[in-house]
Protein backbone atom coordinates (compact mmCIF):
# COMPACT_ATOMS: atom_id res chain seq x y z
CA UNK A 1 0.00 0.00 0.00
CA UNK A 2 1.16 3.58 -0.93
CA UNK A 3 0.46 6.07 2.07
CA UNK A 4 -0.15 8.80 -0.95
CA UNK A 5 -3.00 6.45 -1.62
CA UNK A 6 -5.00 7.43 1.73
CA UNK A 7 -7.46 10.01 1.59
CA UNK A 8 -7.61 11.52 5.13
CA UNK A 9 -11.05 9.74 6.08
CA UNK A 10 -9.42 6.57 4.88
CA UNK A 11 -6.23 7.00 6.78
CA UNK A 12 -8.73 7.65 9.86
CA UNK A 13 -10.18 4.45 9.28
CA UNK A 14 -7.07 2.59 8.85
CA UNK A 15 -5.65 3.37 12.51
CA UNK A 16 -9.72 2.89 14.16
CA UNK A 17 -9.38 -0.34 12.59
CA UNK A 18 -5.85 -0.49 13.57
CA UNK A 19 -6.88 -0.01 17.29
CA UNK A 20 -4.95 3.34 17.55
CA UNK A 21 -6.75 7.02 17.17
CA UNK A 22 -7.66 8.77 14.76
CA UNK A 23 -5.32 11.92 15.17
CA UNK A 24 -2.73 9.37 13.90
CA UNK A 25 -4.27 9.98 10.19
CA UNK A 26 -3.43 13.76 11.19
CA UNK A 27 -0.14 13.48 11.97
CA UNK A 28 0.79 11.42 8.95
CA UNK A 29 -0.43 13.57 6.85
CA UNK A 30 1.78 16.24 8.28
CA UNK A 31 4.61 14.59 7.62
CA UNK A 32 3.96 13.72 4.19
CA UNK A 33 2.41 16.94 2.51
CA UNK A 34 4.03 19.30 5.65
CA UNK A 35 7.46 18.18 6.61
CA UNK A 36 7.64 16.09 2.94
CA UNK A 37 9.63 13.37 4.61
CA UNK A 38 10.98 11.04 2.45
CA UNK A 39 11.12 7.62 4.65
CA UNK A 40 8.91 6.62 7.26
CA UNK A 41 11.41 6.66 9.41
CA UNK A 42 11.26 10.17 9.57
CA UNK A 43 8.08 10.21 11.77
CA UNK A 44 10.13 10.78 14.74
CA UNK A 45 7.11 11.34 16.58
CA UNK A 46 5.31 8.30 16.07
CA UNK A 47 6.02 4.99 18.61
CA UNK A 48 8.16 2.26 17.53
CA UNK A 49 6.22 -0.45 17.17
CA UNK A 50 3.64 1.86 14.94
CA UNK A 51 6.98 2.88 12.56
CA UNK A 52 7.95 -0.73 12.14
CA UNK A 53 4.44 -1.95 11.00
CA UNK A 54 4.21 1.39 9.15
CA UNK A 55 7.62 0.60 7.59
CA UNK A 56 6.37 -3.36 6.75
CA UNK A 57 2.77 -2.33 5.23
CA UNK A 58 3.47 0.77 3.05
CA UNK A 59 5.91 2.34 0.92
CA UNK A 60 6.42 5.95 -0.11
CA UNK A 61 7.42 7.85 -3.05
CA UNK A 62 7.35 5.74 -6.54
CA UNK A 63 7.88 7.62 -9.57
CA UNK A 64 10.81 8.55 -11.02
CA UNK A 65 11.71 11.28 -13.48
CA UNK A 66 13.70 10.37 -16.49
CA UNK A 67 13.36 13.63 -18.66
CA UNK A 68 12.77 16.80 -18.61
CA UNK A 69 12.42 19.54 -21.53
CA UNK A 70 12.62 23.58 -20.62
CA UNK A 71 10.72 26.58 -22.49
CA UNK A 72 10.75 29.64 -21.02
CA UNK A 73 7.50 29.70 -19.03
CA UNK A 74 7.00 25.87 -19.37
CA UNK A 75 8.75 22.96 -18.84
CA UNK A 76 7.85 18.87 -19.31
CA UNK A 77 8.80 16.42 -17.09
CA UNK A 78 8.57 12.62 -18.24
CA UNK A 79 8.42 10.36 -15.47
CA UNK A 80 8.61 6.18 -14.86
CA UNK A 81 6.34 4.57 -12.85
CA UNK A 82 6.48 1.66 -10.71
CA UNK A 83 5.75 -0.99 -13.34
CA UNK A 84 8.04 1.20 -15.91
CA UNK A 85 5.57 2.78 -17.77
CA UNK A 86 5.57 6.14 -18.48
CA UNK A 87 3.27 9.32 -18.22
CA UNK A 88 4.47 13.17 -18.62
CA UNK A 89 3.93 16.45 -16.69
CA UNK A 90 3.87 20.04 -17.42
CA UNK A 91 4.74 22.97 -15.43
CA UNK A 92 3.39 26.39 -16.10
CA UNK A 93 4.43 29.61 -14.49
CA UNK A 94 1.85 31.98 -14.34
CA UNK A 95 1.79 35.27 -12.62
CA UNK A 96 -0.66 34.12 -10.73
CA UNK A 97 1.40 31.45 -9.19
CA UNK A 98 2.87 27.64 -10.68
CA UNK A 99 0.34 25.41 -12.33
CA UNK A 100 1.01 21.60 -13.02
CA UNK A 101 -0.83 19.17 -15.78
CA UNK A 102 -0.78 15.87 -14.78
CA UNK A 103 -1.71 12.80 -16.15
CA UNK A 104 -4.56 10.32 -15.15
CA UNK A 105 -3.83 7.45 -17.42
CA UNK A 106 -1.09 5.78 -19.16
CA UNK A 107 -2.45 5.65 -22.62
CA UNK A 108 -5.95 6.96 -23.57
CA UNK A 109 -8.92 4.76 -25.03
CA UNK A 110 -10.73 8.20 -26.16
CA UNK A 111 -8.94 7.61 -29.84
CA UNK A 112 -9.48 11.07 -30.18
CA UNK A 113 -7.87 12.24 -33.93
CA UNK A 114 -5.99 14.86 -33.18
CA UNK A 115 -4.23 13.93 -29.83
CA UNK A 116 -1.21 11.95 -29.74
CA UNK A 117 -1.88 10.65 -26.63
CA UNK A 118 -4.51 8.23 -27.29
CA UNK A 119 -2.18 6.99 -30.33
CA UNK A 120 -1.38 4.69 -27.69
CA UNK A 121 -4.57 2.78 -25.83
CA UNK A 122 -4.71 2.90 -22.59
CA UNK A 123 -2.37 0.61 -20.49
CA UNK A 124 -3.94 1.15 -17.03
CA UNK A 125 -5.36 3.66 -15.06
CA UNK A 126 -3.37 5.87 -12.66
CA UNK A 127 -3.82 4.71 -9.20
CA UNK A 128 -4.28 8.49 -7.03
CA UNK A 129 -0.88 8.09 -5.57
CA UNK A 130 1.00 8.48 -8.59
CA UNK A 131 -0.89 11.43 -9.40
CA UNK A 132 -0.15 12.74 -6.15
CA UNK A 133 3.85 11.80 -6.51
CA UNK A 134 3.52 14.20 -9.96
CA UNK A 135 2.75 17.59 -7.63
CA UNK A 136 5.03 16.71 -4.89
CA UNK A 137 8.23 14.99 -7.03
CA UNK A 138 8.05 18.65 -9.07
CA UNK A 139 7.60 20.25 -5.76
CA UNK A 140 10.78 19.10 -4.46
CA UNK A 141 12.72 18.75 -7.97
CA UNK A 142 11.82 22.67 -8.75
CA UNK A 143 12.02 24.05 -4.78
CA UNK A 144 8.71 25.34 -5.52
CA UNK A 145 5.36 25.50 -4.21
CA UNK A 146 2.32 24.65 -6.92
CA UNK A 147 -0.81 26.35 -6.55
CA UNK A 148 -2.84 25.04 -9.43
CA UNK A 149 -3.82 21.90 -10.35
CA UNK A 150 -4.84 20.54 -13.97
CA UNK A 151 -5.96 17.25 -15.11
CA UNK A 152 -5.05 17.72 -18.20
CA UNK A 153 -2.19 15.14 -19.03
CA UNK A 154 -2.37 11.69 -20.72
CA UNK A 155 -5.58 9.73 -20.52
CA UNK A 156 -9.39 10.62 -20.14
CA UNK A 157 -9.63 11.57 -15.96
CA UNK A 158 -13.61 10.78 -15.96
CA UNK A 159 -12.41 6.81 -17.23
CA UNK A 160 -10.26 7.20 -14.30
CA UNK A 161 -13.11 8.39 -11.97
CA UNK A 162 -12.92 7.09 -8.64
CA UNK A 163 -9.22 7.69 -8.31
CA UNK A 164 -10.01 11.00 -9.79
CA UNK A 165 -11.99 11.61 -6.69
CA UNK A 166 -9.41 10.33 -4.51
CA UNK A 167 -6.67 12.66 -5.79
CA UNK A 168 -9.00 15.83 -5.54
CA UNK A 169 -9.67 14.40 -2.18
CA UNK A 170 -6.23 14.49 -0.82
CA UNK A 171 -4.72 17.29 -2.08
CA UNK A 172 -7.45 19.66 -1.61
CA UNK A 173 -7.50 18.38 2.31
CA UNK A 174 -6.79 21.84 4.35
CA UNK A 175 -3.82 20.07 6.64
CA UNK A 176 -2.65 18.29 3.71
CA UNK A 177 -1.01 19.91 0.00
CA UNK A 178 -4.09 22.89 0.76
CA UNK A 179 -4.54 23.01 -2.85
CA UNK A 180 -8.05 24.40 -3.34
CA UNK A 181 -10.48 23.46 -5.02
CA UNK A 182 -11.31 26.50 -7.08
CA UNK A 183 -7.69 25.68 -8.15
CA UNK A 184 -8.38 22.47 -9.25
CA UNK A 185 -9.51 22.07 -13.41
CA UNK A 186 -10.89 18.29 -14.60
CA UNK A 187 -10.93 17.53 -18.35
CA UNK A 188 -13.14 15.31 -20.26
CA UNK A 189 -13.54 14.65 -23.60
CA UNK A 190 -17.82 14.42 -22.39
CA UNK A 191 -18.47 11.21 -20.70
CA UNK A 192 -21.82 12.29 -19.72
CA UNK A 193 -23.14 9.64 -16.79
CA UNK A 194 -19.54 11.36 -15.03
CA UNK A 195 -20.24 14.80 -15.74
CA UNK A 196 -23.84 13.91 -14.08
CA UNK A 197 -21.98 12.58 -11.10
CA UNK A 198 -19.15 14.94 -10.76
CA UNK A 199 -22.00 17.75 -10.77
CA UNK A 200 -23.65 16.25 -7.17
CA UNK A 201 -19.37 16.21 -5.50
CA UNK A 202 -19.10 17.78 -2.25
CA UNK A 203 -15.86 19.80 -4.03
CA UNK A 204 -15.95 23.35 -5.70
CA UNK A 205 -13.31 21.90 -8.33
CA UNK A 206 -13.22 23.24 -12.35
CA UNK A 207 -15.02 21.79 -15.26
CA UNK A 208 -13.45 22.00 -18.42
CA UNK A 209 -14.80 20.35 -21.34
CA UNK A 210 -12.74 19.59 -25.06
CA UNK A 211 -15.63 20.27 -27.29
CA UNK A 212 -13.80 21.02 -30.49
CA UNK A 213 -16.72 21.03 -32.40
CA UNK A 214 -20.11 22.55 -32.70
CA UNK A 215 -21.99 19.64 -34.41
CA UNK A 216 -22.16 16.36 -33.75
CA UNK A 217 -21.46 15.94 -37.49
CA UNK A 218 -17.78 17.70 -37.18
CA UNK A 219 -17.43 15.98 -34.22
CA UNK A 220 -17.73 12.54 -35.16
CA UNK A 221 -15.21 12.96 -37.05
CA UNK A 222 -12.82 13.46 -34.90
CA UNK A 223 -14.28 12.45 -31.66
CA UNK A 224 -15.45 8.92 -31.02
CA UNK A 225 -16.71 10.06 -27.83
CA UNK A 226 -19.52 12.07 -29.30
CA UNK A 227 -21.00 8.69 -31.41
CA UNK A 228 -21.75 7.10 -27.39
CA UNK A 229 -22.56 10.85 -25.92
CA UNK A 230 -24.29 12.78 -28.94
CA UNK A 231 -24.10 16.71 -28.28
CA UNK A 232 -27.64 17.03 -27.11
CA UNK A 233 -26.64 14.84 -24.30
CA UNK A 234 -23.88 16.24 -23.47
CA UNK A 235 -25.03 20.22 -23.27
CA UNK A 236 -27.87 18.99 -21.44
CA UNK A 237 -26.02 17.68 -18.51
CA UNK A 238 -23.52 20.66 -18.83
CA UNK A 239 -26.43 22.93 -18.53
CA UNK A 240 -27.86 20.80 -15.19
CA UNK A 241 -23.99 20.74 -14.27
CA UNK A 242 -24.53 24.42 -14.16
CA UNK A 243 -27.35 24.96 -12.50
CA UNK A 244 -26.51 22.21 -9.66
CA UNK A 245 -22.92 23.86 -9.06
CA UNK A 246 -23.64 27.55 -9.80
CA UNK A 247 -20.04 27.22 -11.90
CA UNK A 248 -18.61 28.26 -14.97
CA UNK A 249 -17.85 25.96 -17.28
CA UNK A 250 -15.09 26.10 -19.79
CA UNK A 251 -15.04 24.94 -23.09
CA UNK A 252 -11.64 23.71 -25.26
CA UNK A 253 -11.68 24.10 -28.95
CA UNK A 254 -8.76 23.52 -30.80
CA UNK A 255 -8.47 25.24 -33.93
CA UNK A 256 -7.81 22.76 -36.79
CA UNK A 257 -7.39 24.09 -40.07
CA UNK A 258 -10.69 23.63 -42.60
CA UNK A 259 -12.29 21.14 -40.19
CA UNK A 260 -13.65 23.25 -37.24
CA UNK A 261 -12.71 26.67 -37.95
CA UNK A 262 -14.85 28.69 -40.85
CA UNK A 263 -17.21 31.13 -39.54
CA UNK A 264 -20.83 29.11 -39.87
CA UNK A 265 -18.42 26.74 -37.52
CA UNK A 266 -18.62 30.34 -35.11
CA UNK A 267 -21.94 30.95 -35.83
CA UNK A 268 -23.21 27.43 -35.18
CA UNK A 269 -20.80 26.88 -31.89
CA UNK A 270 -22.46 30.16 -30.65
CA UNK A 271 -25.91 29.40 -31.49
CA UNK A 272 -25.13 26.25 -29.03
CA UNK A 273 -23.35 28.41 -25.94
CA UNK A 274 -26.07 31.05 -26.16
CA UNK A 275 -27.10 31.91 -22.74
CA UNK A 276 -24.66 29.26 -20.69
CA UNK A 277 -22.67 30.58 -17.61
CA UNK A 278 -19.12 29.01 -19.54
CA UNK A 279 -16.27 30.19 -21.29
CA UNK A 280 -14.22 29.34 -24.67
CA UNK A 281 -11.03 28.67 -24.95
CA UNK A 282 -9.66 28.50 -28.59
CA UNK A 283 -6.34 26.50 -28.64
CA UNK A 284 -3.91 26.81 -31.69
CA UNK A 285 -3.75 23.12 -32.48
CA UNK A 286 -0.22 21.79 -31.52
CA UNK A 287 0.95 20.05 -34.57
CA UNK A 288 2.60 16.49 -34.23
CA UNK A 289 4.30 14.67 -36.70
CA UNK A 290 2.19 11.31 -36.41
CA UNK A 291 -1.00 13.40 -37.42
CA UNK A 292 -1.96 14.73 -40.26
CA UNK A 293 -4.10 17.56 -38.62
CA UNK A 294 -2.77 21.29 -39.50
CA UNK A 295 -3.41 24.11 -37.33
CA UNK A 296 -6.12 27.02 -38.13
CA UNK A 297 -4.37 29.78 -40.12
CA UNK A 298 -3.77 33.11 -37.72
CA UNK A 299 -5.97 34.72 -40.35
CA UNK A 300 -9.04 32.12 -38.85
CA UNK A 301 -7.91 32.07 -35.20
CA UNK A 302 -8.80 35.75 -35.44
CA UNK A 303 -11.29 35.21 -37.09
CA UNK A 304 -13.16 32.81 -34.76
CA UNK A 305 -12.37 34.69 -31.88
CA UNK A 306 -13.71 37.99 -33.31
CA UNK A 307 -16.93 36.05 -34.40
CA UNK A 308 -17.44 34.07 -31.25
CA UNK A 309 -16.80 37.82 -29.50
CA UNK A 310 -19.71 39.50 -31.54
CA UNK A 311 -22.14 37.13 -30.85
CA UNK A 312 -21.77 37.89 -26.86
CA UNK A 313 -19.71 34.80 -25.88
CA UNK A 314 -16.48 34.49 -23.77
CA UNK A 315 -13.78 33.72 -25.22
CA UNK A 316 -10.24 33.85 -25.25
CA UNK A 317 -7.19 32.32 -27.27
CA UNK A 318 -5.18 30.33 -25.20
CA UNK A 319 -1.44 31.60 -24.47
CA UNK A 320 0.41 29.09 -26.38
CA UNK A 321 3.45 27.23 -24.33
CA UNK A 322 5.78 24.32 -25.33
CA UNK A 323 5.40 24.98 -28.83
CA UNK A 324 9.32 24.63 -29.21
CA UNK A 325 9.27 21.51 -26.65
CA UNK A 326 7.00 18.39 -26.94
CA UNK A 327 4.64 19.55 -24.91
CA UNK A 328 1.21 18.38 -26.71
CA UNK A 329 -0.35 15.60 -25.07
CA UNK A 330 1.36 12.92 -25.02
CA UNK A 331 4.63 13.81 -27.08
CA UNK A 332 7.61 13.22 -24.60
CA UNK A 333 5.99 9.84 -24.20
CA UNK A 334 6.00 9.14 -28.04
CA UNK A 335 9.81 10.05 -28.33
CA UNK A 336 10.48 8.00 -25.44
CA UNK A 337 8.90 4.93 -27.03
CA UNK A 338 9.91 5.43 -30.39
CA UNK A 339 14.12 5.89 -28.81
N1 LIG B 1 -8.95 13.55 -21.90
C1 LIG B 1 -9.16 14.85 -21.35
C2 LIG B 1 -7.92 15.51 -20.81
C3 LIG B 1 -6.62 15.37 -21.57
S1 LIG B 1 -6.39 16.28 -23.06
C4 LIG B 1 -9.86 15.72 -22.35
O1 LIG B 1 -10.15 15.27 -23.44
O2 LIG B 1 -10.19 16.85 -22.02
C5 LIG B 1 -6.25 17.96 -22.59
C6 LIG B 1 -6.62 18.91 -23.70
O3 LIG B 1 -5.59 18.99 -24.71
C7 LIG B 1 -7.88 18.50 -24.43
O4 LIG B 1 -8.69 19.59 -24.67
C8 LIG B 1 -7.32 17.94 -25.72
O5 LIG B 1 -8.29 17.90 -26.69
C9 LIG B 1 -6.17 18.89 -25.99
N2 LIG B 1 -5.17 18.43 -26.96
C10 LIG B 1 -4.80 17.17 -27.25
N3 LIG B 1 -3.86 17.16 -28.21
C11 LIG B 1 -3.61 18.45 -28.53
C12 LIG B 1 -2.74 19.09 -29.46
N4 LIG B 1 -1.92 18.39 -30.23
N5 LIG B 1 -2.78 20.43 -29.51
C13 LIG B 1 -3.58 21.17 -28.72
N6 LIG B 1 -4.42 20.62 -27.81
C14 LIG B 1 -4.44 19.28 -27.73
Amino acid sequence: MNLYNFTIEELEDYFVQHGDKKFRAQQIFEWLYRKRIENISEMTNLKKELLEELEQNFTLNTITLVDREEDIDVKKYLFRLPDGEHVEAVLMKHIYGESICVSSQVGCNMGCAFCESGRRKKVRNLEAHEMVEQILLLEKLEKIRISHVVVMGIGEPFDNYEQLIKFISIINYAKGLAIGSRHITVSTCGIVPKIKEFSHLPYQVNLAISLHAPTDEIRKQIMPISKVYPMEELIQALKEYISLTNRRVTFEYILLNEINDSTECAHLLSDLLRGMNCYVNLIPYNETSHIDLKRSTKKSIHNFYDTLKKRGINVTIRREYGGAISAACGQLRSKKEER
